[in-house]
């Protein structure tokens, strides 16, 4: 469908932007604290495979079809070692898991997490020759799925460990010889951890305390400070852990490094301080970690040293990809609940399922439940192609999209269920109805859009990703930090390439791929309405970076709005793509076309809402009210209330 120049293709195993080339992004204008932050994680940003995936055109216009038309179909050899796992996952969670009962101890017990990790629960990703399952992220993927239909608690156990744990990294960084000592562990059940987080770090690696310093002879490091939320952190044997090492000197310009240790969790010095306890996730094994002059072999660096908040954030790009799946099963439990609930429930003389105020939560909880599948299949699919596929995008979209649309599922769920909803599964037993656990769900999932990347660390990611093709064009030529000449050299490279771009942009494509990519006519008039509205997103972006230049990269909400428009572009075309390929022969109504076109009509309607904020907004006046209000110019409005300043300290 490209019928325009596209923007210069990412290297694989490129140095980091910082490196390699001119600074992409000006940071003159920032506060210390500020640059910091970008150009550590700019350093560190992953230049892992190639993108393939529908998104990676996105931002620039392009809307490839053919990265997702006919929609992957899992191969039936894959899905029966997959359904041979998932069938003794499911048996044992409906016989032996009782997830109210491990909310309401705050416990899993010893016998549950034995027997999971003698199922392989704890190795599913690991390669079969280091004794673990070796199922594909697909497998993967149902398994959160039904993981997150039943028991958030042990989801966030398995997850934890294999999706950010230690080996998640490892598969992707570690030296032979790591691999062969702890995969097999880890595969027999050992629960591993992922610690970033402090109680200054939180989506700002630049100010980490925790540190290594490098002994005399180099052949250790010494470990020091503490670790906030390390999910299993308290039931760990062995866990990843980012440290400060000494800085570099680059350029002549002194360099912060971060490097990433396995350290295991019974050497002198590591220390388990405190359990954290939650508003849901009861039984998270959730600790602050303290270490106190612990000794790391230097053997037990991953990939090298400097290279940690790379590790950490190759790992969540696709680590990240287990919350949206598991925010599906979950979502598919809470519309399970609602079909039972609102078809029995009469009020006002019908069902309340009739009720059109009913009926219409309904129709959006199984629309987004299904939007939410395709995405994450699609996503998943992509790494079973290619293990080094960079799906970066593709996944924060997932996440970002998915945890948003998941808590509204639960959040209707709640509202249909009405008082029942906010009674817990106790109450509803001891009083003799069914324990329907909409309370443990609700509280369970508020946490989805807050870790594993926020929604709104979410969306500065995607924007970042979406601004770099134009930043690659044309980011040396607005950055202020760079010489004269040098600018004028990359504005005359910029203007040949928008000057063959931005008319593409306008037209149709020209020599366009296929005539038609679905079955279905009414799923294809969606197809093209994402086409045409790629590259007005491209258009947008592009009038929007000539008018605010290297401002544009700090409005955040702005930029939200793009990012926003892009993930709903990306949710039309795998929810068509998938719904045409799963009709089957009979185009029955009311199968998933018609759900498909239901998601679609509504996500036009809020991707045309976001093009019109694009010109219409309220944001620099809100950002006004914002500062006044927390400089102190409303503070009428914190009056006559117990307030916070009566909580102790
Ligand atoms: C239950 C639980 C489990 C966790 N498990 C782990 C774990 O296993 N390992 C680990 O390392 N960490 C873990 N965390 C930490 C989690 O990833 C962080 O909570 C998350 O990264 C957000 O950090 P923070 O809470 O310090 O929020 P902050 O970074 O202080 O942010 C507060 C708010 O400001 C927003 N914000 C921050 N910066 C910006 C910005 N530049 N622009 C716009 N908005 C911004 C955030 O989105 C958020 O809404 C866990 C946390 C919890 C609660």
């Amino acid at each position: 469908m490209n019928t325009t120049p596209s923007a210069p293709a990412r290297k694989p195993e490129a140095k980091s932007a910082i490196e390699d080339q001119a600074p992409l992004i000006d940071t003159s204008k920032m506060s210390v604290g500020q640059r910091a932050a970008l150009e550590l994680t700019e350093a560190a940003r992953d230049a892992a495979g190639e993108r393939v995936g529908f998104a990676a055109g996105l931002f620039m216009g392009r809307c490839d079809f053919d990265a997702l038309v006919p929609f992957p179909r899992q191969n039936p050899e894959d899905r029966d070692q997959g359904d041979a796992f998932l069938q003794r996952l499911e048996r044992f969670l409906r016989e032996k898991v009782d997830p109210d009962e491990i909310d309401r101890t705050g416990e899993i017990p010893a016998g549950v997490i034995e027997e999971l990790g003698a199922m392989g629960a704890f190795g599913i990703k690991i390669p079969p020759a280091y004794g673990g399952l070796g199922l594909s992220q697909t497998n993967y993927c149902r398994a959160a799925m039904l993981l997150g239909s039943h028991c958030g608690n042990l989801t966030a156990l398995i997850s934890a460990h294999q999706s950010i744990g230690v080996p998640q990294p490892l598969i992707l960084f570690g030296t032979e010889e790591q691999k062969r000592k702890y995969l097999p562990r880890f595969a027999r059940g050992e629960i591993s951890a992922f610690a970033l987080t402090e109680p200054n770090v939180g989506s700002d690696p630049a100010t980490m305390e925790t540190h290594a310093e490098p002994s005399p002879g180099g052949g250790h490091f010494v470990l020091n400070g503490e670790k906030l939320w390390c999910t299993n952190g308290t039931k760990a044997g062995v866990i990843i852990v980012m440290a400060k090492t000494p800085p570099r000197i680059v350029n002549g310009k002194q360099k912060n490094q971060i490097t990433a240790f396995i350290v295991e969790m019974d050497w002198p010095g590591v220390e388990v301080v405190h359990r954290c306890r939650f508003m849901g996730l009861k039984a998270l094994y959730n600790g602050v970690i303290r270490f106190r002059n612990v000794v790391v072999p230097h053997e037990n660096i991953l990939l090298a040293e400097g290279k940690g908040l790379r590790v950490a954030l190759s790992t969540l790009n696709t680590g990240r990809l287990t919350l949206p799946a598991a925010c599906v099963g979950l979502s598919k439990r809470c519309l399970d609940i609602v079909k039972k609930w609102a078809g029995e429930r009469v009020q006002w003389g019908a069902p309340i399922g009739k009720h059109a105020a009913i009926a219409d939560k309904i129709a959006r909880m199984a629309a987004n439940t299904f939007a939410m599948e395709a995405m994450t299949l699609y996503t998943a699919s992509l790494v079973d192609r290619d293990k080094k596929a960079d799906i970066r995008l593709e996944a924060a979209m997932c996440k970002m999209w998915g945890s948003e649309a998941a808590w509204g599922i639960v959040d209707d769920a709640m509202q249909i269920r009405g008082g029942r909803g906010y009674e817990t599964a106790d109450s509803l037993k001891s009083r003799g109805e069914k324990p329907v656990p909409v309370e443990r769900l609700f509280r369970d999932s508020r946490i989805n859009t807050i870790f594993e990347g926020s929604s709104e660390i979410m969306r500065l990611f995607i924007a970042r990703e979406a601004l770099d093709p134009h930043l690659k064009v044309a980011g040396a030529a607005l950055n202020s930090q760079l010489a004269m000449a040098q600018r004028m050299k990359a504005a005359l490279k910029a203007g040949w390439f928008y000057a063959r771009w931005y008319p593409g942009q306008w037209l149709p494509s020209l020599r366009p791929s296929r005539t038609r990519f679905l079955e279905s006519s009414v799923l294809e008039k969606h197809l093209r309405y994402a086409e045409r509205t790629g590259r007005r997103l491209g258009r947008a972006l592009f009038h929007a970076m000539l008018r605010r230049g290297p401002k544009l990269e700090r409005e955040q909400v702005l930029l939200g709005r793009f990012v926003d428009i892009g993930t709903e572009l990306f949710a039309i075309a795998a929810t068509c793509a998938r719904a045409d390929a799963i009709n089957g022969p009979d185009k029955t109504v009311g199968g998933p076309v018609s759900l498909a076109d239901y998601f679609c009509r509504s996500s036009r309607l809020r991707i045309e809402r976001s093009f019109r904020g694009l010109r219409l907004n309220t944001d620099s006046q809100g950002y006004r009210i914002a500062r006044d209000t927390l400089e102190g110019r409303h503070d009428s409005l914190v009056e006559g209330i117990v307030g916070t300043g009566s909580e102790p300290d």
